[in-house]
C-alpha cells in the first residue's frame, strides 16, 4: 500500500440499487446498502488494493459515500483522532492524500472563469455531493454519504426531502481548515457560554430538542496580493509661536505643509472574505484570526459527515472587501512614509502586481435557536474554541425576577414598618 494520490474509482456498475434518500428522521444512518447488495465490501476492498487507497470511495446515484473495509459502514471525518471514523464498527482509517502544501490561484483568471460562467470542478472536489437548499432561508449546504442533519443549521426549519438536490457547479475548493474541536468540548462550550448569560429563555438551554447544533464548513476566500503604490500627499508639521502683545499675547499653534511623493510596498496574505449570506456577518468576523496557515489541501474526506456551506457569495463579489481592508492597510503605510505630525493624501496609484486567492472551508460549530419567531445564532471557532453569539431575552424570567425583587422590597418595608409600629408609644 501506499499513500500516493489516487483518482476516485470509477462508478460501480453493480450499484443499480435506487439512491437512498436522506431521511430528515435518521440521524446515525445505518451501514451502507447491507440488504440491497449494492455495496460489496469485498469487492471494494478489492478494487481498493487495485488502487492502493485506504479510504475507498463508493459511488451511488444518490452520493458518494466512504465505506469502512471492514464492514462497509459510513465513514465520518473524526475530530480527536482526525481520521475517518466508522459510524458502525468504529474502525479508522488513515486519510488519503492529504500532504502537500495549498495551492494559490491566480485571480485574473478565476475573475474570467466567473464571468464567463465556466466554473469547473478539480478532481479533489466532489462530483456527486448533494446539496440542500432550505426552503425557509434559501442557505445551500452541501454533504457526502448520509445526511446527518434534519434540521436546517441556519434557520433550524426541519430540512425537507425536496430540499435535496445535485450540487451545482461552482469554483473548486482549494483548501480546509479542519474542524479540532470535537462535539463534545463544543457542547461544554455552547453550556458555558448559555449558562453566563442571565435572563436567556429555556428554549436556549434545551437547544438539543429544540433548535439545530452542528458542524458546518463555512465558505471563505482568501485573498492574497503584492502591491506597489506610487502616492503623492502632503507632510504637515506643526509648531507654535507667539502672538499679541500686551495682554493679548498668547502662544498659538500652526502646521505647515510640505509636498511630498514616494513608493510604498505591501504584501498581503490570506485576508479572509466570509462568502456565505445567513450568519451574523459582524459577530462571525470576530472569531478571527484564523490560523490559516495551517490550512490543508481540500479533500472531501475532511467534509464527511459534516455540513459544508457553499459559496453565496463568488470570488468577485468578495473581492470587493478585500481590496477595501487592502486598501486601508495601503492608505496607514502611506501616512507612515509620509511622517510630520499631519498627513493629508492627494492622491494613490496601487498597482496590484499579483493577485491570488483561495476557496477555503473553515470550521464552525454552529447553534440555532429559534424565539419568539426568530432565530438565534452562536458560533464557536471550530479551530480555537472562541464562542460568539447572539441571546434572546426571556421576557417571562425578567418579569419574574422584577416581580420577586418588587415583593423583596415590599416584605422590607412592611418588616420596618412593622417594627417602627412597635417602637412608637
Ligand atoms: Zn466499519
Ligand atoms: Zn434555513
Amino acid at each position: 500500500m501506499s499513500d500516493a494520490p489516487q483518482p476516485p474509482p470509477p462508478p460501480d456498475p453493480n450499484a443499480s440499487a435506487p439512491p437512498p434518500l436522506p431521511d430528515p428522521g435518521a440521524q446515525a444512518a445505518p451501514p451502507a446498502d447491507d440488504a440491497s447488495g449494492a455495496f460489496d465490501p469485498a469487492e471494494a476492498l478489492r478494487k481498493g488494493s487495485e488502487q492502493h487507497s485506504m479510504a475507498l470511495k463508493h459511488e451511488t446515484q444518490a452520493s458518494r459515500t466512504y465505506p469502512c473495509e471492514a464492514c462497509g459502514g459510513e465513514l465520518h471525518f473524526d475530530i480527536p483522532t482526525q481520521m475517518l471514523k466508522c459510524q458502525h464498527c468504529g474502525n479508522t482509517h488513515e486519510l488519503v492524500d492529504v500532504d502537500g502544501d495549498v495551492k494559490e490561484r491566480d485571480l485574473r483568471e478565476a475573475l474570467a472563469l466567473v464571468r464567463q460562467g465556466k466554473m469547473q470542478r478539480s478532481a479533489n472536489f466532489l462530483t456527486d455531493e448533494k446539496e440542500i437548499v432550505c426552503q425557509n432561508c434559501g442557505g445551500h449546504t452541501t454533504f457526502t454519504g448520509s445526511l446527518t442533519a434534519n434540521k436546517c443549521p441556519y434557520c433550524a426549519t426541519p430540512i425537507q426531502r425536496d430540499d435535496v438536490h445535485a450540487a451545482p457547479e461552482r469554483l473548486p475548493v482549494d483548501a480546509v481548515l479542519p474542524f479540532s474541536v470535537d462535539q463534545k468540548s463544543a457542547e461544554d462550550l455552547i453550556d458555558k457560554w448559555i449558562n453566563g448569560r442571565w435572563f436567556a429563555p429555556s428554549e436556549f438551554k434545551t437547544y438539543n430538542r429544540t433548535g439545530s447544533f452542528q458542524s458546518v464548513y463555512m465558505a471563505y476566500f482568501t485573498y492574497d496580493a503584492d502591491t506597489q503604490t506610487h502616492y503623492s500627499g502632503q507632510r504637515g508639521i506643526t509648531r507654535t509661536r507667539t502672538v499679541g502683545h500686551g495682554d493679548n499675547r498668547r502662544t498659538e499653534t500652526y502646521t505647515t505643509w510640505h509636498h511630498v511623493s514616494g513608493v510604498v510596498g505591501n504584501v498581503f496574505d490570506d485576508i479572509p472574505i466570509l462568502a456565505n449570506t445567513g450568519f451574523e456577518k459582524k459577530r462571525i468576523d470576530k472569531l478571527e484570526p484564523w490560523p490559516t496557515e495551517t490550512a490543508k489541501p481540500y479533500s472531501a474526506e475532511f467534509a464527511a459527515g459534516h455540513l459544508a456551506r457553499t459559496y453565496d457569495h463568488d470570488v468577485e463579489e468578495c473581492l470587493g472587501e478585500a481590496t477595501s481592508i487592502m486598501e486601508n492597510d495601503i492608505r496607514a503605510t502611506v501616512r507612515r512614509d509620509i511622517g510630520g505630525d499631519q498627513q493629508r493624501i492627494s492622491s494613490m496609484n496601487i498597482n496590484w502586481r499579483e493577485m491570488t486567492y483561495k476557496h477555503m472551508l473553515l470550521p464552525l460549530w454552529l447553534l440555532t435557536v429559534i424565539y419568539d419567531g426568530r432565530p438565534f445564532q452562536v458560533y464557536i471557532n471550530g479551530v480555537t474554541g472562541e464562542v460568539h453569539g447572539a441571546r434572546p431575552y426571556s421576557k417571562v424570567k425578567i418579569i419574574t425576577a422584577i416581580a420577586l425583587a418588587l415583593l423583596v422590597v415590599i416584605l422590607i418595608a412592611v418588616a420596618v414598618s412593622a417594627a417602627g409600629g412597635g417602637d412608637s408609644p
